[in-house]
């Protein structure tokens, strides 16, 4: 290897080392440092997070980098190293372009901004946010400009998280999806509705974690190369392949809200879990965009988790962990666990209402840049909407506007992932079925771990080496489309609920 590489090596094995204690400084923030020790983990998270941030920021880093993506030192380089040097080339340039004053700015609004959302929250007072939202829609526009000149700003959100998937293609998929998915909403909607409380009980907690290792055992999440916790939200980090780590959140009188979040968080482990051991220590080497990592724990966690067949090899284990559950077939499990309601909440909606969430997050991100709709008009138009798609009309902002964290750090353009990966699920389902035959037929069998196998070979194995559409293309061989995704509904559902 050429000394310049030997050089940049060196620094950039210090950056990702400072990221690491950063991300794990955070990950112990959330699952075990003590209320009073918060302050002071942060500091070290913070700290840790800077160092990097101020090494990848140096001009000499910079140097190395535009150097080694020369053709003759980027021919040299390995493809791991090659993706990371042209990403880490593109996104220096980028924030290169930011101000130092701005951006030190910027993130102290972030800092205040979500510290006022939390209070609005409380409160549940739109108005308490609203000076603060006013001001980050305006920064990070700004933002926007100086990183990308020129170019839309909704657009430049956008690709932050879902690389090269641009509002038309957005537009495009989103519309499709929702004039197939309000009909067949409302037929759902009119039919009877099983009794919600009928799995209500006591369940204690280690008996809890004890289903979640069995189901976390059965989909293909490797224990050995992976580890558990609990924290109030659930969420995955992943140090490296061999180590990756979720966690989960318990309710002692609902056993299935633990038992869906540790199929989803686990999804997203397993991808994790199983990128090609070359890339390790280069950028590709997790996934970054977050609809193709999304796409992958809802697979599991909707495609597969609320199918009846995924069941039908572990319900009886899961019956003698759960007492309670003899009293239930898993046919009445599986009309449990695929309950459609209008309800006010994302985080809590099932697989069908939740697209219709995204949807007005999506356009409601459109009418705040596009648009340029005056922040004390946006409640009105979210009530709107979820009238609109839902009907039912959020009865304070603490369960409409403010709902969700994503806007009180300006987060914009983030949404649109989630359900660009429930789209993509739909796309791939449809290949492996081709591939691998009726999927039902797989499950029933107690074959998962050939679906995991496929996943882990067509999707998990590249990281980030392919962008989002790439993805698509090479895994499914046509262009993106919601019509998978509808007739996966369509078929579910009619017959979950006896439509016609
Ligand atoms: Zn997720």
């Amino acid at each position: 290897m050429s000394e310049t590489f030997n050089k940049f090596q060196s620094v950039y094995r210090r950056i990702l080392r400072f990221q690491k204690i950063g991300v794990l400084a955070s990950w112990d923030l959330y699952t075990a440092t003590p209320k009073l020790g918060f302050d002071d983990m942060s500091d070290t998270m913070t700290f840790a997070s800077s160092e990097a941030f101020a090494l990848s920021n140096s001009d000499e880093f910079f140097g190395l980098v535009e150097a080694l993506n020369e053709p003759e030192e980027f021919a040299q380089l390995t493809t791991g190293m090659q993706y990371t040097i042209q990403k880490l080339k593109t996104e220096l340039e980028k924030s290169r372009r930011i101000p130092q004053a701005f951006f030190e700015e910027l993130v102290s609004l972030q800092n205040q901004s979500m510290k006022a959302w939390t209070e609005a929250k409380r409160a549940s007072d739109y108005t308490l946010f609203a000076p603060y939202l006013e001001k980050l829609i305006s920064m990070i526009t700004q933002k926007c400009a100086y990183t990308d000149p020129g170019k839309d700003t909704y657009e430049v959100l956008l690709d932050q998280y879902e690389k090269g998937m641009d509002s038309a293609t957005i537009d495009r998929v989103f519309e499709e999806l929702k004039e197939g998915l309000l009909p067949l909403l409302h037929k759902i909607l009119a039919a009877p509705q099983p009794d919600s409380t009928a799995f209500d009980g006591f369940y204690d907690i280690p008996t809890q974690m004890k289903v979640q290792d069995l189901l976390l055992n059965y989909i293909g999440f490797s224990l050995d190369a992976g580890t558990t916790a609990v924290s109030e939200h659930p969420f995955t980090t992943g140090f490296s392949r061999n180590d990756v780590r979720i966690t989960n959140h318990y309710y002692e009188n609902n056993a299935i809200s633990s038992m869906f979040s540790a199929i989803h968080e686990g999804g997203h482990g397993i991808f994790e879990q199983n990128v090609d051991p070359a890339l390790q220590n280069t950028a590709a080497d997790d996934c970054c965009y977050m609809g193709v990592h999304e796409s992958q724990s809802r697979f599991f966690e909707n495609i597969l988790g609320r199918s009846k067949n995924f069941w039908i090899p572990i319900y009886a284990q899961i019956q003698e962990l759960l007492p309670e559950f003899k009293k239930h077939s898993l046919d009445e499990f599986c009309r449990e666990i695929n309950h459609v309601q209008n309800s006010m909440i994302r985080t809590e909606a099932d697989e069908v209402t939740y697209c219709l969430h995204i949807i007005l997050r999506y356009e409601m991100e459109q009418a705040i840049f596009r648009d340029h709709v005056p922040v004390s008009e946006l409640p009105a138009l979210w009530n709107q909407k979820m009238q609109d798609y839902l009907q039912i009309t959020p009865s304070n902002d603490a369960e409409g506007i403010l709902q969700d964290m994503h806007w009180s750090d300006g987060s914009f353009g983030y949404f649109p992932s989630y359900l660009l990966g429930s789209i993509y699920d739909g796309m791939f389902l449809e290949t492996l079925e081709q591939d691998l035959g009726n999927i039902d037929e797989i499950l029933a069998s107690g074959q998962i771990h050939t679906i995991t196998k496929w996943l882990n070979e067509k999707i998990h194995w590249y990281g980030s080496l392919r962008e989002p559409k790439e993805v698509i293309r090479t895994v499914c061989g046509k262009e993106l489309s919601a019509k998978p995704l509808l007739d996966y509904f369509t078929k579910k559902y009619t017959e979950v609920y006896h439509l016609s």
